[in-house]
């Protein structure tokens, strides 16, 4: 994978025994012992360096052309010796320096790195879901050699190790271009030295690499055993579902089969060809920070990036290629950005991608449904970074609600009750604390349906987003609500004290309160619990719950608003009280240190809150 690079470079000191960065020494150490049994993968990682070594010399000759010496074949060999139980993989591609060496095969730059050797420790299938790359090979060699020459360098160095925790990096003898790897296989990998194996293996996972791939089967003759022919450059009808799932396990470091494929040519003012997967299993790096996208772009089959951003970043995960007829070849990488045919490719690309999803939505929502689990905390990135296409992704954006595991906005929207003209949700860390929230308790008694929304993301989007069909989106929690226009399903006879005896009791909670609230307030809200508490700012509560606890959002925890139930036992017991001018105090903070409880926050005196329910309890038991 040419992906996440950014490696540091340190100087190193030729010839000393250095230790490998202990994130290598944890995975090489999976590795060593591993008993993985797909350790065929291993040549993919290094016919796909090699391939990335030949396709980076390339671009780079482009305007270096001396960089080719007078070695302009590109391509890899790989060679058996028997004697000695090594297989040899050689590449004439850019090479590494003495730094590059230490660098690249020291430490690991991929991101969820860390991740990922948490989770193997237990679990080696993890191995194939990674892709590990070049060490790898440590499954089935006790001993490596890489002796490499840097395209247009005079010097070559030697990088060797055995797997135990430290490598070597010293002069070597100059020789050609590129970089020649020699594994000592294991006593229980010779197989890799017989011409069959090697053979069945490079047509299983590595026939689309665009360069030859030969097989040296003596000292004289070399046989190609790769069809190289690039696979998205073939007609649709002609690629099979096999290769489909061989190419995309080769592109992505992964095993399993990819959720989606998408395969066309585009014609008119750009012409170019795609061929997308999205993956089957979810990227261990997909809350990356970076937020990188793996699209790899071509023209005219030359490798010039995988880095141009041909999709946006709420699209990372999809992985593939795109080869162009018509961009120059020259085009750098600091040009990529401001290209006007990249900007077009990166349109359309977005468009189909997006309506490729929306389709089979329709079409096949099992399918669709898988899609949307990997990947739906990312995508909703788009419903606020790309207002251009929030339409379009709320077409197959799929919510959990109080009435359903899955639902579009569509669906929402056809089962409005009588009167109601909003999209109503609630926001909060899972859909079982959400359902559980009192402040549904007036729209469950109304039959109306409350989004649950529970990716940190939503309360991101939910905000900026106008609505749907012409109907805003509205927080249960936040704000009056607008209930009392909507007939509740089955009317409780329940009789609510009258407005006087309220009036006082939610002026004594008032006086008792304080600071601590910024209003009390009737609820019609609440059907069973007696309060809960909701905000009047303009941050809904849980976001401005979920904002709090990030330090450098200078936002704080608000005074809520303080709403009750009037038709509640409890609630009209105080209302009496309050009107013959009882001593409320007590009861007013235990009100609100409830109501703080059910919404998960922290009651801010645990201490007077435990005194006062003594107290209570004190008096009931005594
Ligand atoms: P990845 O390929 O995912 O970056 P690897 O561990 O397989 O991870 O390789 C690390 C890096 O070492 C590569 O990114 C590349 O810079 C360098 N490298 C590996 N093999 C070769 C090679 N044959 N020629 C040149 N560079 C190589």
């Amino acid at each position: 994978m040419a992906g996440a690079k950014a490696k540091n470079q340190a100087k190193i000191e030729l010839g000393a025994s250095q230790p490998f960065q202990a994130e290598v020494a944890k995975l090489l150490s999976l590795m060593v012992h591993s008993v993985y049994s797909d350790r065929d993968v291993f040549l993919r990682e290094l016919i796909s360096n090699a391939s990335d070594a030949l396709d980076k010399l390339r671009y780079e000759s482009i305007a270096k052309p001396e960089l080719l010496e007078k070695e302009p074949e590109l391509s890899i060999t790989i060679a058996a010796d028997k004697a000695a139980g090594t297989l040899t993989v050689t590449d004439t591609g850019i090479g590494m320096s003495a730094e590059e060496l230490a660098s690249h095969l020291g430490t690991i730059a991929r991101s969820g790195t860390e991740a990922f050797v948490e989770k193997a420790k237990g679990d080696v299938n993890l191995i194939g879901r990674f892709g590990v790359g070049f060490y790898a090979a440590f499954m089935v060699a006790d001993k490596m050699e890489v002796t490499s020459r840097k395209a247009g360098s005079a010097k070559a160095h030697l990088w060797t190790s055995d797997g135990l925790g430290s490598f070597t990096v010293s002069e070597a003898e100059r020789g050609p271009r590129g970089t020649r790897i020699v594994l000592h296989l294991k006593k229980n990998a010779q197989d890799y030295l017989e011409s069959w194996k090697i053979e069945s293996v490079v047509k299983v996972y590595s026939d689309h690499i665009a360069h030859p791939i030969k097989l040296a089967e003596d000292r004289d003759t070399a046989r190609q055993i790769n069809s190289a022919s690039a696979i998205w450059a073939r007609p649709k009808a002609e690629v099979t579902e096999e290769q489909h799932k061989e190419f995309y396990q080769a592109l992505a470091h992964v095993s399993g089969d990819p959720a989606l494929t998408l395969h066309y040519k585009a014609e008119g003012r750009n012409e170019y060809q795609v061929l997308l997967y999205v993956p089957g299993e979810r990227p261990f790096d997909l809350y990356d920070p970076q937020r990188k996208g793996r699209q790899k772009l071509y023209v005219r089959r030359v490798f010039i990036a995988d880095d141009a951003e041909l999709l946006p970043a709420y699209l990372r995960f999809v992985r593939g290629v795109v080869d162009s007829a018509d961009m120059p070849l020259n085009l750098s990488r600091e040009m990529l950005q401001n290209n006007p045919d990249v900007a077009a490719v990166r349109k359309a690309l977005t468009n189909r991608v997006l309506s490729e999803l929306k389709k089979l939505s329709e079409k096949d929502k099992d399918a669709f449904g898988k899609i949307w689990d990997l990947y739906a905390p990312v995508i909703k990135e788009g419903l606020y970074e790309d207002f251009e296409r929030r339409e379009e992704i709320f077409e197959f954006a799929r919510f959990k609600s109080t009435k359903a595991e899955a639902l579009t906005l569509r669906d929402y929207v056809n089962g409005l009750k009588e009167n109601q003209t909003a999209i109503y949700y609630i926001t909060a860390e899972d859909a079982a604390k959400a359902a559980a929230s009192p402040q549904l308790e007036g729209y469950r008694a109304r039959d109306i349906e409350v989004l649950l929304l529970t990716d940190p993301v939503d309360s991101f989007w939910v905000r900026t987003a106008m609505g749907f069909d012409g109907k805003p989106f509205v927080s249960v929690n936040q704000g009056a609500s607008d209930l009392d226009k909507i007939k509740p399903a089955a009317a409780k006879d329940e009789k609510k004290p009258d407005d006087l005896s309220l009036g006082k009791l939610i002026a004594s909670l008032k006086a008792a309160l304080g600071e601590r609230v910024k209003d009390v307030r009737m609820s019609d809200r609440l059907t069973d619990s007696a309060v809960c508490i909701v905000n009047d700012s303009h941050l809904d509560r849980a976001l401005e719950r979920m904002l709090s606890r990030q330090k450098d959002s200078g936002v704080s925890i608000s005074a809520p608003v303080l709403e009750i139930n009037g038709g509640h036992a409890m609630i009209k017991a105080l209302a009496l009280k309050a009107d013959a001018g009882g001593d409320l105090a007590d009861a007013a903070h235990l009100l609100l240190d409830q109501a703080f409880i059910l919404e998960g926050e922290v009651v801010a005196d645990p201490a007077g809150f435990a005194r006062r329910l003594s107290a209570l309890m004190g008096k009931l038991y005594s």
